[in-house]
């Protein structure tokens, strides 16, 4: 089972694919925090993709598909994967299906999140984030218990230096002109759903989940 989490920087594809994957069993492949975790243990990988990272802007092409090629090659036996933040453009989208179909494998199923562009920035603006165990925290119902204090681990919370207004900006104009082509690449196959992800988190999880199993459900009949 290979789930592809599409939508705008802050639409919840990071809340969501951590929820959905220790629900369902899947393996969660963030390409956002394999690039972060590279550049926080300062790897070659990290080094490359920094700057990239500080100016919101999508790191090559080529060095994403390889990394993502690495990690799915060193998968175990799970049952699936729901990559979230790839692919993020077109070349990525085709690179993956190459790389799947190597394996007899497939997309089976793309949920596109979608979020008015008013909650993104506004979303983005209050988002807090632990270095420590990845968890994320937002406003109103998603706000940690303890201001500045990680509700799981008792880490302190730091909001994500791509989080700022001006690389805020860049990153939604990338996705603009790169990633909302792929939204259409999955309808064109026949495997895209569309979820309002303005709902709460819980209902958005709870949508995502009975697709996952609808989608598995029609594979088994
Ligand atoms: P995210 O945590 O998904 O918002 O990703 C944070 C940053 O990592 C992005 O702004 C990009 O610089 C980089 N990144 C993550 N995923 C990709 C991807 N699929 N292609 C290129 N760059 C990516």
């Amino acid at each position: 089972m290979f789930v592809v989490l599409l939508g705008a920087p802050g639409s919840g594809k990071g809340t969501q694919a951590k929820i959905v994957s220790a629900e369902l069993g899947l393996l969660h492949l963030s390409t956002g925090d394999l690039f972060r975790a590279a550049v926080r243990e300062r790897t070659p990988l990290g080094m490359l993709v920094q700057d990239y990272l500080d100016r919101g802007e999508l790191v090559p092409d080529s060095v994403t598909v390889a990394m993502v090629r690495e990690a799915l090659s060193r998968q175990g036996l799970m049952r699936g994967v729901i990559l979230d933040g790839f692919p993020r453009t077109l070349a990525q989208a085709q690179a993956l299906d190459a790389a799947l179909e190597e394996t007899g494998k497939r997309i089976d199923l793309a949920i596109y999140l979608d979020v008015k562009d008013s909650v993104l920035i506004a979303r983005l603006d209050s988002r807090w984030h632990c270095p420590n165990c990845n968890a994320v925290y937002g406003a109103g119902e998603n706000a940690p218990l303890k201001r500045g204090t990680c509700d799981r681990c008792g880490g302190q919370l730091t909001q994500r230096s791509d989080d700022r207004p001006d690389v805020v900006r860049a990153r939604l104009d990338e996705y603009f002109r790169k990633t909302v082509p792929v939204i259409e690449y999955y309808r064109q196959r026949g495997v895209l759903r569309e979820v309002n992800g303005d709902q709460s988190v819980k209902d958005v999880a709870s949508e995502i989940v009975a697709a996952v199993e609808e989608t598995l459900a029609q594979a088994h009949r």
